[in-house]
């Protein structure tokens, strides 16, 4: 396991956090999930930037305006990037997830029409997978596509598609083929947001927001030249979408060990027994992750492609989270209900941390189907029961 970074690494790093100073705000501890109205535009305007100054996405060939580098220096960016106050949410799963799948499986026209656009900050895409009844075993999904002539015809429901609301384009996952088996009968397309048949329904959620919604697809027409992979290759497509996920490793998802051991020192909270005890076992785990992270960057660092033990990274991190921020709560007794953050800046990163919390341990993979990964993938343990896999979808 390599700590230090190669010489090449370093001059990246030292050029990514040049560029990222000339340009942004270093985080002060209290811009975690704290978002304005402007919020949406200052995404935009910030990617514009990122492109123009080439460190949109490193990974991705100069042909098609990346940066022709290695995933490694990824990782580098995303690291020095989440030092400082970026807007970069809209964007996440466009360019992290669905703009990568139209690279792969989609034709010329579709790179030339989408990458460039996506890439400047001009349009947005989100993901369009689960469904009422497939969210861990999205296999399992109904939104039915019929072909009707050169279109398709779509029909059904997806839910918690981040960002819809302001999405220009999505990569949809739908049923084509219902009598056989579950993984064999899917296909994606990539959808126009904003055509008619298309209706966004945003989520309320506890903390305030509403990041994601229903989306609720009455006759939609895609055309056939909109189909991502042949039809009933759908599963090997999406495969492609999650794997894109795996160069998150940089980043915190909010406040973690030393923030709450600065808010208890000034709470005066340092000398509870029982508390210094969970502090103890926060540090521990938060060093645990860094090493793991470590193994995942030296893989990268190697050209290797790190393997299913990078799911140990989001059960780790969402659950460190989710108690920090209940201690914290609870430290601040009656006051922990303050989710105004002009009312009380310091108590308000943790309070919001905490209604995001939950969500974390479900997105990207709940946390009981990422242990199934590590124990089927990483430790060699019997499979799960998959009753369904080789019988058709319309048997059930
Ligand atoms: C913040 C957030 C953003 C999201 N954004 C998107 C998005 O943009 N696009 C999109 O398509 N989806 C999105 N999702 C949906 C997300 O992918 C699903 O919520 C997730 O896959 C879990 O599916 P589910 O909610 O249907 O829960 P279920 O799959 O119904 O799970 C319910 C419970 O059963 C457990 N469980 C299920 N199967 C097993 C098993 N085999 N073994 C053991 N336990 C099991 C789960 O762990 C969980 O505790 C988002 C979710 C969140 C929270």
């Amino acid at each position: 396991m390599d700590f230090q970074d190669s010489p090449e690494e370093a001059e990246f790093r030292a050029e990514a956090n040049a560029f990222l100073s000339k340009h942004l705000q270093p985080k002060d501890g209290n811009s975690i999930r704290e978002r304005g109205d402007d919020y949406l535009q200052r995404a935009k305007d910030w990617q514009k930037v990122k492109a123009e100054g080439g460190f949109a996405q490193i990974t991705w060939p100069k042909e098609i305006g990346g940066r022709g580098g290695s995933p490694m220096q990824q990782v580098i960016w995303n690291q020095e990037e989440s030092q400082f106050d970026a807007p970069t949410g809209p964007f996440a799963i466009g360019l992290g997830m669905c703009v990568p799948t139209v690279i792969a499986f989609g034709s010329d026209e579709h790179k030339k029409r989408f990458v460039g656009p996506a890439l400047l900050g001009e349009e947005i895409w989100c993901q369009l997978f689960s469904e009422p009844s497939a969210g861990s075993d999205v296999a399992g999904l109904k939104t039915k596509a019929v072909k009707d002539g050169d279109d398709w015809v779509i029909n059904g429901q997806k839910v918690w598609t981040t960002g819809a609301q302001f999405s220009d384009y999505g990569i949809v996952l739908t049923r084509t083929d219902p009598d056989v088996p579950k993984h064999k009968g899917l296909t994606m397309f990539i959808i126009d947001m904003k055509q008619e048949g298309v209706e966004v329904r945003p989520i309320h959620q506890a903390s305030g927001g509403r990041e994601f919604n229903e989306v609720y697809f009455t006759d939609v027409r895609i055309p056939d030249s909109d189909r991502l992979g042949d039809p009933g290759m759908g599963w090997k497509v999406a495969l492609v979408t999650l794997m894109n996920e795996r160069l998150a490793v940089g980043g915190s998802p909010g406040p973690d060990w030393k923030e709450i051991m600065d808010y208890a020192r000034d709470a005066g909270s340092m000398g509870d027994a029982a508390f210094r005890q969970k502090l103890a076992d926060w540090y521990v785990a938060a060093q645990g992750y860094k090493l793991t992270k470590f193994r995942t960057q030296t893989a990268l660092s190697k050209g290797e492609t790190p393997g299913p033990e990078n799911s140990i990274g989001k059960i780790i991190t969402a659950n460190h989270l989710q108690d920090i921020c209940n201690s914290a709560i609870e430290m601040q007794d009656h006051y922990g209900l303050i989710t105004d953050k002009d009312k009380a800046p310091a108590e308000a990163i943790f309070q919001q941390s905490f209604m995001w919390a939950p969500g974390l341990r479900i997105a990207g993979g709940t946390d009981e189907i990422l242990k199934n990964i590590i124990a089927e993938r990483v430790l060699g343990l019997p499979q799960d029961v998959r009753v369904d896999k080789d019988k058709p979808f319309s048997a059930f």
